[in-house]
């Protein structure tokens, strides 16, 4: 029999599992989780880690053993005693046809002549007839059922929900955690300083960093970044810029412009030159910041470029089909005039 590593909480989720595994091991688990934590802090894996321990035939003290027939059907995704049930198709919400395949899951018996396992993915996202369908459920499940319901918004879950449930708050990682766990999934090709600024990025979410890896934002932000470089330094016209990006790039643009300004305005008003973790963030605050005090663009104007930019942020992610490169010219000529301001101010 072939075996393999089994898969184990993340390293901030440790304390939270020790807990969780002691309620298994006194016999105190409850029939229903809902585990609550930020979005892409790793909810989803402490909720299949969990399956997969208590679905394996042969388990360690604190994890499954990764080589039994559930170990290995876990692995690849095909054991019929767990079923995952989440938004599909680029949906937000869970269809009530969904929720139909729950009920016939709960209505046959175990293939293992085990428990059985239901992981609802976000809870926050079921409509009322689904809700209703799921409560059924979890009121009288069968007894070899466990249900593990995920959100990222508690307060959004229907409270007839959450009180059939026992609720599990997950913490975030803190920043040395999330990096360290970065260095260790990332190839060691990338620099510890671009995995900062792609944590940076992230807001600090460690899978999000991970997949703007995989995505390729690192080099997408470079190009974006050298552009915005041009433009700062009076090299590229602001319609120009707009013109060759608004297509495929706005919402990236849009990205590291916020980014830049939200750094820049910590940066003036600190006086802390860590903040500029970047080659390109330091040319950026050269071109807009320094060096004569007489000629520092005011953080208000920093400020005010920011509030446009997140206004357009939000145009852009909304249905209303705005007109991207109009809103980039006019964003990026702020920009632009920002820089000359500050040229002439030292001329
Ligand atoms: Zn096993």
């Amino acid at each position: 029999m072939s075996s393999s590593i089994p898969q184990r909480p993340f390293p901030w989720h440790v304390d939270a599992w020790l807990k969780t595994i002691g309620q298994f091991k006194s016999g105190q688990m409850p029939h229903a989780y809902l585990l609550s934590a930020e979005a892409d802090t790793g909810k989803r894996h402490y909720a299949t880690t969990l399956a997969h321990f208590l679905l394996c035939h042969a388990p360690g003290a604190d994890s499954a053993c990764g080589s039994c027939q559930m170990c290995l059907l876990n692995k690849a995704g095909s054991n019929p005693d767990l079923l995952i049930v989440e938004p599909e198709d680029g949906s937000k919400v869970i269809k009530v046809e969904q929720i139909r395949d729950l009920k016939k899951f709960l209505e046959t018996s175990s293939h293992s002549f085990g428990r059985r396992i239901i992981i609802l993915d976000s809870a926050e996202n079921l409509g009322v007839s689904s809700a209703n369908a799921l409560l059924k459920g979890l009121e009288e499940p069968p007894e070899d059922v466990m249900f593990i319901l995920l959100t990222d918004r508690p307060k959004a879950v229907l409270a007839t929900i959450t009180s059939r449930c026992q609720v599990i708050s997950l913490p975030r990682p803190d920043r040395s955690q999330s990096l360290i766990w970065l260095q260790q999934t990332i190839p060691d090709t990338v620099t510890d300083t671009d995995l900062d600024l792609l944590l940076d990025f992230a807001q600090g979410r460690p899978l999000a960093a991970k997949a703007m890896h995989d995505a390729g934002t690192l080099e997408q932000h470079r190009e974006i970044g050298d552009a915005l470089l041009q433009l700062l330094e009076n090299r590229v016209s602001p319609c120009t810029l707009a013109s060759r990006h608004a297509k495929t790039q706005a919402g990236e643009i849009l990205r590291l412009l916020l980014y830049w300004l939200s750094i820049l305005c910590k940066h003036q008003m600190t006086g802390d030159a860590s903040y500029l973790k970047s080659d390109s963030l330091r040319r950026a605050a050269a071109a807009l910041l320094k060096p004569a005090s007489d000629g520092i663009v005011p953080t208000r104007a920093l400020f005010s470029l920011y509030n446009e930019t997140v206004v357009a942020q939000t145009q852009l992610g909304s249905t209303s089909n705005p007109n991207a490169q109009l809103m980039l010219e006019d964003l990026l000529l702020q920009l632009s005039r920002l820089a000359r301001v500050k040229s002439s101010m030292l001329a």
